[in-house]
């Protein structure tokens, strides 16, 4: 596929913007090439400035869980926008957004709209903090939760699982306030409790890892760090940024059955505008400003335009409940898959769940950051390439996750089944 005029428009973009995109993964260097600009989205399908279409597993990083432009969410905002695109006062749309989210998650008594999921996960750990009185705090090698700066740490080479910084600009003390352990390794949470326990004031974690690829929490990891935060006065915080909405109306918590403390949301509950939230027990968030000690605020905060595409998106989630026939769509895909490879003599793990997937091109299964790092990044980028050649646009990066709307039906399923075995074959 000629990409004339996305190479334009990336050539100019380079001059203004750093990389020419505005956040990183965009700019296709994970994966080598050139971005394709994209002029518009419909249902399952964006179509490039280039005139190119392909189905989007993408969906703008997770919130276009009812698709591109579907027609509730255009109408809701612009019905919004005559009336003004913000006052930065309260309005009842903003209650009706938090109602729907304290509803739908028995573990959420309050909630605090904010503008992204970084916010709402920075927030959370500062709310932790607040809470506790306690500095520390516990992270998965591989999770991400945005890019505050306490958060961009990965677990260092020395003793007692202290971490470094992974980008420029993040100071020693930041760094050394959070200790990472390995996803999935109940063991070494246990060990680091058993040293600096009264030290921490949370464990955060994404209750299904979405950003080394997809990877599934083993039976017992959550319940496990349900039991050890609660043994040591520490808060358990889900980022459910991903899995809020997605996996079930009431997020990954409700489909395990393990309670969290705080949890942090975003993505889905936009609906593809800048939505993020934290919520939890009331004595935690009676913390918050006005009502407590811990300060956070936002100038667009619960903006009526964007809490208006995300109410239309829940409502429209909450009569369709399509989790089901996501898991079909999901099933079809993944066993397609799984029986291409076998049929080409590959070895892959395909991980899904719901309405997420996701493919690491590795021998063995992948349940932490050291296995998913294991798999074959230029393999992965070959799959990629051929398959945007074919028509399909997938993440641009081995550590991202896939996801399916209730815009996809069984024939964008088996397109993608057709151009994956044309991958495969080309090896
Ligand atoms: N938490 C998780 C699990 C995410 O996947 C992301 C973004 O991909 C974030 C937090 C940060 O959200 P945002 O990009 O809206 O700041």
């Amino acid at each position: 596929m000629e990409k004339m005029t996305s190479q334009k428009l990336f050539d100019r973009s380079k001059y203004h913007i750093p990389g020419g995109v505005n956040s990183p993964v965009r700019s296709y260097s994970n994966v080598g090439g050139t971005p394709p600009f994209i002029a518009r989205g419909q249902g399952s399908r964006i179509t490039d400035a280039d005139g190119n279409s392909y189905i989007d597993y993408v969906m703008s990083w997770g919130p276009l869980i009812l698709g591109h432009a579907h027609p509730a969410v255009v109408q809701a905002v612009q019905e919004q926008a005559a009336l003004g695109v913000g006052y930065g006062a309260p309005t009842e749309l903003e209650l009706e957004l938090t109602e729907i989210i304290t509803g739908a998650f028995a573990s959420i008594d309050m909630v605090r709209l904010v503008n992204s999921g970084t916010e709402a996960c920075m927030t959370a750990l500062r709310l932790a903090r607040a809470f506790t009185g306690r500095d520390k705090i516990l992270k998965f090698e591989g999770c991400y939760h945005g890019h505050s700066d306490g958060l961009l740490v990965s677990a260092g080479s020395g003793a007692a699982y202290l971490s470094q910084a992974t980008s420029a600009g993040v100071t020693e003390s930041q760094a050394s306030d959070t200790f990472v352990a390995s996803y999935n390794n109940l063991q070494q949470v246990q060990s680091i409790f058993e040293s600096a326990g009264e030290q921490i004031a949370a464990v955060i974690v994404e209750p299904v890892a979405g950003n080394m690829g997809m990877v599934l929490p083993e039976p017992g990891f959550l319940e496990g760090l349900r039991k050890i935060t609660s043994e040591h006065g520490s808060l358990l915080i889900f980022d459910e940024v991903i899995t809020g909405f997605r996996v079930m109306y009431g997020g990954y918590q409700d489909y395990v059955g393990v309670t969290p403390d705080i949890t942090c949301l975003g993505k889905v509950i936009g609906g593809g505008l800048p939505v993020g939230a934290y919520g939890g027990r009331q004595d935690i968030m009676e913390t918050v400003a006005p009502l407590g000690p811990m300060y956070q605020a936002g100038t667009l905060s619960g903006n009526p335009i964007a809490v208006a595409a995300g109410v239309s998106t829940l409502r429209a989630l909450r009569i369709i409940s399509p989790y089901e026939s996501f898991s079909t769509l999901t099933d079809r895909l993944c066993s397609g898959l799984d029986a291409i490879c076998e049929e080409a003599g590959l070895s892959l793990q395909i991980n899904r769940l719901v309405s997420m997937w996701g493919l690491h091109f590795s021998e063995s299964p992948v349940t932490s950051y050291a296995d998913a790092s294991s798999a074959d990044p230029e393999a992965y980028s070959r799959f990629f390439h051929s398959m945007l050649e074919s028509g399909i646009y997938l993440a641009p990066s081995a550590y991202e996750t896939s996801f399916v709307s209730t815009a996809h039906t069984e024939a964008d399923i088996d397109e993608t089944l057709d151009a994956a075995r044309r991958a495969f074959v080309r090896g």
